[in-house]
């Protein structure tokens, strides 16, 4: 039996996999046992067509080498293992902290994995808790536990980022359960239900190959010597001693960042986004004109140029708008869906630039509109409006339900955001609505969202460490370099391979 890579198989769109069999066995001439999809890219020059790279199992095969069909050898995208005598401790489990842990971990590092948040069955819980009934755990909730800010999400796996490590992530999800789809399709998506087992599984596992996990205990402090140099952290529990941190805190760690300026680590602000989520049914959404081969019908990506930038963002076809607070008496929404997106609604943020020059503290900018709209609903309830009513700056009931499990308050959010901003944003309506005529009309404000993007960045030197705090590694969203699972993940892999190299 060998194992061949076999590029350039094209097919009609309309297929099925046997289709797929019988095209490479048309273009090898030769009968095949399995094969694997490795890439799917479409050919929309004239008549559309998908065309495939496939590593397909065959008896025999050297005969068949050509231009397009060579020996499968895998890339080996795992590190040497060896057994390293430094201690690594990574404090944050989203996507960054994730990926580093399981990558130092496969490289022989000791892992010490620091999480504020609770484990996801009881994180689950707190979250359905709060959903229903508004009773809010700081510490456990859409944003904090483990996963991060990603479990409760559509996990949308798309990124602009090209990079061989990308097969990597997606290699680990798929052992963990993932369907192998994610490896190939556009604007794959995983779905929280699903990606909420996948990591389960992936901590399990390294919890079983010598990963020490401390879930629901905070890293309260870093703990530096005479020299700036990292010797620790320390938790409520105690002080915990290691060679390298790594830092993946994501953007709500407003705390920790506190704690790090106060120790003296440079840090700098950054432009952030706010907005809020639109709605409209999906019927709307899928009946619109596009060219469903190559845009996905139920997707859209707008994008306004005017003095400032507007944006939709993270769009959840089928989904649920959602409270994403980690704050007492703040209002934070944002979306997610479940793997089948079979709500029956489309949500999307719609998010306008903000400039670091036009706040002080991106923090307690972000802060105000959250403590603002809660001090208006005196509710988790999230500020909502009809898009039509926001143009003309009136009031009327919602044209539908918002999928916001709390319900909604009307308001004017021509009241919530600035003059200037709401401007710009109806300009962007006005765009928006001329590509997808109706959007105005059809769809619904909920909001304020204020999450979407971290106010601060971390200063990393060329070896990705703080430039003023040696052994410190931060990483991912909350220290400024990514935005998105698949982004912030492949932080995650950068940090670990730069600990691998250069303290292995
Ligand atoms: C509701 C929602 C839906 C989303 N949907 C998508 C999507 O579909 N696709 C996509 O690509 N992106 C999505 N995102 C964005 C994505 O989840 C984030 O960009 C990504 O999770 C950031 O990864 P990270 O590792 O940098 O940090 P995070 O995922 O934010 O993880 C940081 C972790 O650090 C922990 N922590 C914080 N401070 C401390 C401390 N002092 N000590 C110990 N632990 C600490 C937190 O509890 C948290 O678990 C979504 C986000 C949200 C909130």
């Amino acid at each position: 039996m060998i194992k061949l890579l076999v590029n350039q198989v094209k097919v009609p769109i309309e297929h099925s996999e046997a289709d797929i069999k019988a095209g490479v066995e048309k273009k090898l001439h030769h009968k095949i046992k399995s094969f694997e999809i490795r890439k799917r890219s479409l050919d929309a020059r004239k008549e559309p067509f998908y065309v495939y790279s496939l590593i397909v199992e065959t008896e025999e095969g050297k005969h068949l080498l050509s231009k397009d069909v060579s020996i499968y050898v895998p890339e080996d995208l795992h590190p040497k293992y060896e057994k390293r005598d430094k201690t690594i401790i990574v404090a944050g489990y989203g996507p960054s902290g994730i990926f580093a842990a399981y990558r130092l971990m496969e490289a022989g590092f000791k892992v010490l994995v620091f999480e504020k948040g609770k484990r996801i069955k009881d994180r689950e819980a707190d979250v359905k808790r709060f959903f229903e009934t508004g009773i809010l755990n700081t510490s456990s909730n859409v944003q904090f536990g483990e996963g991060g800010a990603g479990t409760f999400s559509d996990a949308k796996l798309t990124t602009r980022i090209k990079d061989k490590y990308i097969d990597y992530i997606l290699d680990i999800f798929v052992k963990h359960g993932a369907d192998q789809k994610i490896r190939y399709e556009n604007h794959a998506h995983i779905g929280t239900d699903e990606i909420r087992k996948i990591i389960s599984s992936i901590t399990d596992d390294m919890a079983q190959k010598g990963v020490e996990f401390h879930f629901e205990e905070e890293m309260k402090e870093i703990l530096l010597d005479e020299g700036r140099k990292i010797v620790g952290i320390r938790t409520e529990k105690g002080k915990y001693l290691c060679d390298l941190l790594a830092i993946g805190l994501g953007h709500s760690a407003y705390e920790s960042v506190k704690m790090l300026k106060e120790k003296g680590v440079h840090i700098e602000n950054k432009d952030i986004s706010i907005g809020f989520r639109v709605e409209h049914p999906q019927s709307f959404i899928d009946a619109r004109q596009t060219n469903s081969i190559i845009e996905a019908a139920n997707e859209y990506f707008l994008r306004y140029k005017g003095e400032k930038g507007v944006y939709s963002f993270c769009m959840c076809p089928g989904g649920f708008v959602i409270p994403a607070m980690s704050d007492e008496d703040t209002i934070v929404t944002n979306g997610m869906s479940y793997a089948a997106r079979d709500s029956g609604v489309a949500n999307s943020a719609i998010l306008i630039q903000v400039f670091k020059e036009e706040f002080e503290d991106g923090y307690a900018f972000l802060h105000d509109l959250e403590h603002k709209a809660f001090a208006i609903s005196s509710s988790y309830k999230a500020l909502s409006q009809n898009i039509a009513d926001f143009m003309k700056g009136e009031s009327n009931p919602l044209i539908f339900d918002s999928t916001y499990p709390l319900g909604t308050v009307l308001h004017d959010f021509n009241d919530f955001f600035s003059e200037k901003d709401c401007d710009i944003l109806k300009q962007a309506f006005l765009d928006f609505d001329r590509k997808i005529p109706g959007f105005i009309e059809k769809g619904i404000m909920v909001g304020p969202e204020t999450r979407s993007s971290c106010p601060i960045r971390i200063l990393r030197n060329e070896h990705f460490q703080s430039i003023n705090t040696p052994g410190l590694y931060p990483m991912g969203e909350g220290a400024g370099y990514g935005g998105g699972i698949m982004s912030c993940a492949l932080d995650g892999i950068r940090i670990a391979n730069e600990l691998i190299l250069n303290h292995g």
